[in-house]
């Protein structure tokens, strides 16, 4: 058993240290990727950068110019090579460096007398640390960004390397933190698999390791001491969160067993992805696809899902809300690309584990019981306005009547309000002769007061959102390591609500489909399908395996 041998290896060498031989099993967080084989390349704090400096302030602040104007110019050039996942990214940063708030404090300690490169790093830590202090995930993303731009312009300030110059193709890379421009040079150079003892898997580092098939696992227990020589080979198992160091002879063997057994396997299902998904018993399943990444339309063929049970537009929010023209063109695109088939999106969907700096309610006790989802586009209507009229003006472009849906919804006042909010920028839309459809409404049920009174609701379809679900029929915070046994899909309270749910939508004959991640989860297929579910909307990645886990399984009596 691969997990054995892997467990074998910790209990030889304990959980975070190496042994002798620079042999071990180090922990972490998997976000993506199954398992990796390759020579292992550590990657450890940055060097410190020696720089002479001049002591001429004129000429120390002409050195941080050309350096900010030299990484500008990699940027740019960055850029045009990108994705548009990438881009924005870059984008972003490019921005930052555009910004004189931002660099101003380096030229003032320049005027001071400080060195340029001390001035710099200096005037940035303070901004980095400032965006990291209160372990925000989404901020401290934030602060990754800007100490990936500090390293950028001191590396053009002392003319250092490129983080990929010693690391061989096929590498597997372990780092105490990654930036996302390493990570993207590191892509590049075409490595195997990436861990690190920082990051999260919400950072832009997990969000283009995902879009790229990069296997990653972040929160390492610790780092290798060092890389146990050129030909080492290491085991990164994403899937488990594993970083095995110098593996013996036989563990190396069932790695690589495993490794062929996943493609191979990856290969069949995604042959067979774009078949529909039928029951041993007959039973025809749609299976929908999940949007959480604009750059995956690039890709990604409509014809393995049938149709789009969820669009997060929370990443349209990342920096900043998005005006109306902007929301509008996403939307049509999507729409577009769905050809024909329905297409659900999500209204904002902010606060709990997805705050937006400016957006969401700082400083809440609880923010998962808080100011989130529909209650927060409630108590920000001048968002959701936006929202629904980019929403109705995109209805006039389906050929199908557009899906949207409300999430974190308690109570039906709640939908009742969405609606009204909907109903008056239509009206609105009609009255200014602007091209609009009105979209139909359907409420989200992840909360379990509207799963026990689902029937109540005048939805037009519900979409369980079981992650939800979960940590609150649990009471287990869904980002809560040390609770995550509790918080288990499969626990017969969670499939209880979820069947009480389908049970309403067949008494009021509207659709039921689960778009949390057990509907991205091959081994709760079955278990899905007994609640009488019958609609999934998985992510891209997983749509090829969920459905050949529904061909394998009986839906028993009709649902
Ligand atoms: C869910 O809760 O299952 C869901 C789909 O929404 P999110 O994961 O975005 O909260
Ligand atoms: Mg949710």
């Amino acid at each position: 058993m691969p997990d054995a041998a892997l467990a074998a290896g910790a209990a030889e060498a304990g959980t975070s240290a190496a042994g002798e031989a620079g042999s071990g099993v180090f922990r972490g967080t998997p976000v993506c990727g199954s398992v990796a084989i390759g020579p292992l390349v550590v990657v450890g704090p940055a060097a410190a950068r020696k720089r002479k400096a001049t002591g001429d302030p004129a000429a120390e602040a002409d050195a941080l110019r050309t350096a900010i104007a030299a990484a500008l110019a990699a940027l740019e050039e960055a850029l045009a090579a990108e994705d548009d996942l990438a881009g924005e990214i870059l984008e972003f940063q490019a921005a930052l460096l555009e910004d004189d708030d931002l660099t101003g404090p380096a030229f003032t300690a320049i005027a001071d007398g400080a060195p340029a490169d001390r001035a710099w790093t200096v005037a940035l830590a303070a901004e980095i640390d400032a965006y990291r202090a209160d372990g925000d995930p989404v901020l401290s993303a934030r602060g990754d960004d800007l100490a990936d731009l500090s390293a950028r312009v001191l590396s053009h300030l002392t003319g250092t390397a490129d983080p990929a110059a010693d690391v061989p193709r096929g590498a597997i890379v372990a780092a105490a933190e990654m930036t996302p421009s390493a990570f993207l040079a590191l892509s590049a150079a075409g490595v195997a698999g990436i861990a690190t003892t920082g990051g999260s898997p919400t950072s832009h580092v997990a969000i283009l390791a995902k879009a790229r098939g990069v296997p990653l696992v972040v929160g390492l227990n610790a780092l290798p001491a060092a890389s146990p020589g050129p030909a080492g080979a290491a085991i990164l198992d994403a899937a488990a969160g594993t970083l095995h160091t110098a593996p013996d002879a036989a563990a190396l063997a069932v790695a690589r067993a495993r490794s062929a057994e996943a493609a191979t396997a990856a290969e069949a299902a995604a042959a067979r992805a774009t078949q529909p998904a039928v029951t041993r018993d007959g039973a025809e399943v749609k299976v929908m696809v999940n949007i959480d990444d604009p750059a995956i339309l690039d890709t990604l063929d409509p014809a393995i899902c049938d149709g789009v049970g969820l669009t997060r537009t929370e990443f349209l929010f990342q920096h900043g809300a998005p005006d109306e023209e902007a929301q509008l063109a996403f939307y049509t695109r999507l729409i577009a690309w769905a050809d024909g088939r329905p297409v659900t999106i999500r209204t904002l969907d902010a606060g709990g584990d997805k705050p937006l700096p400016g957006i969401t309610v700082d400083g809440e006790a609880n923010p998962f019981l808080g100011v989130r989802g529909v209650r927060l586009s409630l108590a920000r209507p001048e968002l959701t306005r936006v929202q629904l009229r980019a929403l109705a003006r995109a209805a006039a472009t389906s050929p199908v009547p557009l899906k949207v849906m409300v999430p974190m919804v308690t109570v039906p006042a709640e939908l009742e309000a969405m609606r009204a909010l909907l109903t008056a920028e239509v009206d609105a839309l009609a009255a200014a002769r602007i091209a609009h459809a009105a979209p139909i409404l359907g409420t989200m049920v992840e909360v379990p007061a509207a799963a026990l009174t689902a029937a109540r609701f005048d939805a037009a379809f519900y979409s369980i959102g079981s992650n939800d679900l979960v940590q609150y029929a649990t009471a287990a915070a869904r980002d809560n390591a040390a609770v995550a046994p509790l918080a288990d899909p499969a626990n017969p309270a969670v499939l209880e609500l979820i069947g009480r749910t389908v049970a309403a939508g067949k008494a009021r004959g509207v659709e039921v489909s689960l778009c949390g991640d057990m509907a991205s989860t091959p081994a709760l297929a079955a278990a899905l399908l007994a609640t009488g579910l019958r609609v999934f909307s998985a992510a891209p990645a997983e749509v090829a395996a969920v459905k050949d886990a529904i061909r394998s399984a009986a839906a028993g009596p009709a649902a």
